[in-house]
């Protein structure tokens, strides 16, 4: 094989930028971390991150939190979702979405993929009168048609729950993706659109929802000091009626996530154009297919996902282990075993009577994924077009 080996990690992200840094050495010289250690009257980075971001959302009200996993668990119980109920949910997802429903004491409802690896809507319909709410996964970034689902939503009465943890920055016909849902939730972990290590934030326009949530997050008796929230008169009735659940945000990850949110859609610009090289690329490779998307829909590609059509599965850990060989790391939703970051719903053995989803079974079976940090050049992205090129002329077509 004439290739060159790939040497670029494919985990490493681009360093916070200068204005995060500085940032946040003013908060470490104050040692103010804590979003509530503010003077009186000033407003703390996380408060102003939170006013931020909603305005970038187009929504009246934001929370920052631990993470996503956070966000969607603080908004599944602000919607007084517990025992008893069920949460509709794309079987294609990452495994803490499924556990934020767990933890919220409701049972999970998985719903099948289609071969564009967003939701299957009419399944979706036929599953519709178990569930009061549709927790809707926006996996890797593939955005299902939203007017259908929000008529569906309309038409069987499910409040939806947008986990736009892959979406920050996408949106679906001109609408923000994460902005359709009742609440939306968003990661600020290192692997997503901005990057704070660990983080979460939470959108909607409810001002019930959002002082719940508020509370729920450990706001003591201190949510007065956010200032993205609605009077104080909607907390009195609630603050010692709703439990702690202690998953802030600080003051230190909100200060490192203000600028790079200013940078946003341009840094999406840039993921785009990566993406489509890759895409392009990878479509022409025969047996290769990368799924087809709408016009509608915005994406950030941040990520790619293939199909590695009609192969079995000694075939494509062959193929796997060809591309790691080339430096080309890529991960397989179709392992028995879960490796890495990548989850299978196979494996979350705590829900109870496990669906059987032959055709996200069969679609997962032959999908592979990989990481596109903006740490790669677009000839990068060329060049790993051609190492997956030369790899699947050798082990697809023996
Ligand atoms: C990363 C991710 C999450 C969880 O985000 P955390 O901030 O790590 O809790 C949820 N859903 C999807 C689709 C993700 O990719």
């Amino acid at each position: 094989m004439a290739e060159k080996t790939f040497t670029k990690n494919f985990t490493r992200q681009e360093p916070i930028c200068e204005e995060g840094i500085e940032k946040a050495l003013e908060i470490l010289r104050t040692g103010k971390l804590h979003r509530y250690n503010v003077d009186s009257g000033e407003k703390g980075e996380a408060a102003l991150l939170e006013e931020e971001f909603a305005a970038y959302m187009g929504k009246k009200y934001c929370l920052a939190c631990a993470s996503c996993g956070s966000a969607i668990y603080l908004a599944l119980k602000a919607l007084g979702v517990g025992p008893g109920d069920k949460v509709l949910c794309n079987a294609f997802t990452l495994a803490p979405v499924p556990g934020a429903i767990e933890n919220s004491g409701a049972d999970v409802e998985l719903v099948e993929i289609t071969d564009d690896y967003t939701v299957d809507l009419d399944d979706l319909i036929r599953k519709a009168a178990k569930a009061k709410w549709f927790l809707l996964s926006h996996m890797r970034g593939h955005i299902v048609n939203m007017d259908r689902v929000m008529e569906i939503c309309r038409a069987h009465d499910l409040t939806l729950i947008e986990d736009a943890a892959h979406t920050m920055g996408a949106s679906w016909d001109g609408m923000k993706s994460g902005a359709f849902g009742k609440v939306g939730c968003f990661s600020t972990q290192t692997y997503k659109h901005i990057n704070s290590g660990e983080g979460g934030l939470l959108v909607t326009d409810d001002p019930e929802v959002i002082s719940r949530a508020t509370i729920h997050s450990g706001s003591y008796m201190l949510y007065d000091r956010h200032t993205s929230r609605p009077s104080t008169e909607v907390f009195e009735p609630l603050k010692t009626v709703v439990p702690s659940y202690s998953c802030r945000m600080d003051n230190l990850r909100a200060a490192i996530l203000r600028p790079q949110l200013q940078m946003l859609d341009e840094q999406c610009a840039r993921w785009n154009k990566r993406y489509r090289i890759l895409e392009q690329g990878l479509n022409r490779i025969d047996g290769i297919a990368c799924p087809k998307r709408d016009p509608r829909e915005a994406y950030v590609g941040s990520s790619i996902q293939f199909s590695l059509i009609g192969r079995d599965e000694a075939t494509i850990q062959a193929f796997l282990q060809s591309c790691m060989d080339l430096g080309v790391e890529l991960k397989w939703f179709g392992n028995k075993d879960p490796v890495g970051f990548t989850s299978a719903y196979s494996s979350w053995k705590y829900i109870d009577e496990l669906p059987s989803l032959p055709a996200t079974d069969r679609i997962l079976s032959t999908m592979c994924d990989m990481r596109v940090p903006l740490t790669f050049s677009e000839e990068d992205c060329q060049a790993i077009v051609e190492i997956i090129g030369s790899v699947a002329l050798e082990i697809l077509f023996d």
